[in-house]
Formats: structure tokens, sequence, C-alpha cells
């Protein structure tokens, strides 16, 4: 708890959730909140409506896992997007930084995370079932796209092992992606490099 002598505790407990988010400091916090305060009440209100609904609308879609506001995504829902290419990444915000790009034209598959022993993380936590399915249904590309970090690599080369036998081109985004590189720290054109000059697995694993 953040000590604010003098600070009504309504007050203090906006400044406190505030202060909790990425970004924002103590300091900003207070600000934030006394501005807060400082508006007319229904700014507020229309605020904690808004935050409401975050929740409230926004789920996962059940086919690719990535976020949506029907039972299905944007993504899957578009006609004019390749179903036969999917591009498979750990989180639901990757899907977000892969379109920055304006590149892409495919589908995707969220994995939900990216294998870590460490952390207890192996492939019966990842949406390795509902890939499974997808492909049973007919695939022509899988392009891995989990991140540059050791464990980001390790799962793309369970992927290409699990996909390998069948009859499916499996490719890696270019390596222009830093070593380390979560595709949420890349920007648009360097992501986009990176899908255009995907290389094959085979090549990719040299
Ligand atoms: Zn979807």
């Amino acid at each position: 708890m953040i000590q604010l002598p003098g600070v009504p505790t309504p007050l203090a407990r906006v400044i406190e959730m505030l202060a909790s988010l990425p970004g924002i400091g103590p300091k900003t916090a207070m600000r934030l909140g006394l501005n807060l305060l400082s508006r007319p009440a229904a700014d507020s209100t229309q605020l904690a409506e808004t935050l409401k609904s975050l929740h409230e609308q926004v789920g996962f879609c059940e086919t690719c896992g990535c976020f949506a506001e029907q039972e299905r995504c944007q993504f899957c829902e578009d006609t004019r997007r390749n179903e036969a290419v999917i591009c498979l990444v750990e989180q639901p915000v990757d899907v977000l930084m892969m379109e920055r790009g304006h590149a892409y034209r495919g589908v995707y598959h969220v994995l939900g995370g990216r294998l870590s022993p460490i952390d207890g993380i192996g492939p019966e936590q990842l949406r390795l079932a509902a890939l499974d399915k997808r492909v049973e249904q007919g695939v022509r590309e899988l392009i891995l796209a989990t991140s540059a970090t050791v464990d980001g690599e390790a799962t793309a080369y369970f992927l290409a092992n699990r996909y390998e036998q069948q009859d499916i081109r499996i490719s890696r985004i270019a390596r222009g992606v830093p070593e380390g590189g979560e595709l949420e720290y890349l920007d648009e054109h360097t992501l986009s490099r990176a899908l255009e000059q995907r290389v094959h697995w085979d090549a990719a694993a040299l």
C-alpha cells in the first residue's frame, strides 16, 4: 500500500490501482487520480464503464485463440485471408504486432505460451489439440513466429518436428528478428521483413 497522508481513501485506492499498471509510477498515478477528481463525475463513470466492458466484450477466438469480440476473431472471419497458411505465435498480442506490418494475409494460431521446462510449461499447456485439428483439415504452410528466445527456439523446433511428417511447408520467420527478441518489441518494418524473408525450416535449422 502506497502511503499517502491526508489523501481520501477512495482517491488513494484509485492511485494505487493506477500505479499498478506498467509504466505508471506513484507520482503519475497521483496526477491522474487528481485529474479525474477535478473533472466532471460523468468522465469517471464513463471510464469505469469502458473498463468494465473490456473483459465483458473481449474474449478469445475459439479457432485461433487471439482476441475476439465474437466466437471467432476478425482474422478467421475474413474470407479474403488464406486459411491454408497459419502463423504460429505465442500470445494474442503477437497477432496485433504481426498485423501492424499489413503484410500478412494468412491466419493465425495462438499457442498460449512457449515451452519452458523451468516454468513447468510443457506441450500439454499449449493449444496444440486445436492446432492438430486445423492441420488435419488441410494446411499448406505453418509459419513459426515464436520469439527468438531460447524457449521460443525450442518451441519452434518442437513444432517443426511435430508436423514434419505431414505434407506441409514449415517456415521460420527470418533472423532479422534479434536474438532474445519478443515480437512485441519489434517495429513493423522489421517484422514485415522477417515475415517476407521467412526461410524453410530445414534451412533455418542449419
Ligand atoms: Zn481467430
